[in-house]
């Protein structure tokens, strides 16, 4: 899968997207991520890329002329399945939707910065738009890394237990079971009898009984999905 993410803050990008199982996977070739200033599509030549809002609000805004050129140089490489935008007042990024975009083969991820960007690129260019909560950041970066996580690690091979990842929270709407590692009494504090217990049925039925146990308990949302 590639995914293109077009910044005005690369340098917010590349630790997070170079640590880890997101380096693992661009180091095996399952992620080829690509990381684009907006600044190298500016004909400006102090390289600006924002101006003041029409109507006299407060704040910055990025403008369409640099973020339609980034855009159109990698669409003349290549389909791309979503021109993604991300922004607070989109659809709020969940699990499900990690799944969904995993399977997609090119996706542009466009960050926001400042007061926001001239809103013809949303209706011109963005195929969709994507919140990851309903708070606001400074910008789109950290948005746009939590989804090349929750993705990345979706990828086939990324995880080395293929199973793992299908077994955590929000797969299948149900919080994950509790789990533990050794020692199994750590100064009395016992980790439940059935898991040492060598029963896989038994263990099987005690997961999945805590895992409804503690959805119910705590995000009994999730069960009414
Ligand atoms: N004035 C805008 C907020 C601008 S914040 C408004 O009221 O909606 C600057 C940029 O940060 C946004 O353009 C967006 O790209 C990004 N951003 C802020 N909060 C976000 C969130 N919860 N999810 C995804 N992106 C967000």
């Amino acid at each position: 899968m590639r995914i293109d993410i077009i910044t005005v803050l690369p340098e917010m990008l590349e630790a997070p997207m170079s640590t880890s199982i997101i380096g693992r996977t661009r180091a095996k070739g399952l992620l080829d991520l690509h990381i684009h200033n907006l600044r190298d599509y500016s004909t400006d030549k102090w390289k600006r890329v924002d101006d003041y809002p029409f109507g006299g609000e407060a704040g910055m805004v990025l403008q369409i002329e640099p973020i339609e050129r980034a855009i159109n140089a990698l669409k003349a490489q290549r389909h791309y399945d979503e021109v993604i935008f991300t922004s607070p007042d989109g659809k709020t990024f969940d699990q499900p939707m990690a799944n969904e975009m995993s399977l997609l083969e090119n996706i542009i991820i466009l960050c926001g910065h400042y007061k926001g960007i001239d809103y013809r690129v949303r209706e011109h260019l963005i195929t969709r738009e994507i919140s990851i909560g309903d708070y606001v950041l400074t910008g789109g970066e950290l948005a746009a890394a939590v989804m090349t996580d929750a993705i990345a690690r979706l990828l086939p091979g990324a995880i080395g237990d293929a199973e793992s990842a299908l077994s955590d929270t929000f797969q299948d709407n149900l919080l994950a079971p509790p789990i533990y590692t050794r020692p199994a009494d750590y100064k009395g504090w016992r980790v439940p009898d059935v898991l040492l217990s060598g029963h896989a049925a038994k263990i099987e039925q005690w997961k999945m009984e805590q895992a409804l146990e503690r959805t119910e308990r705590l995000r009994p949302d999730l069960l009414h999905k």
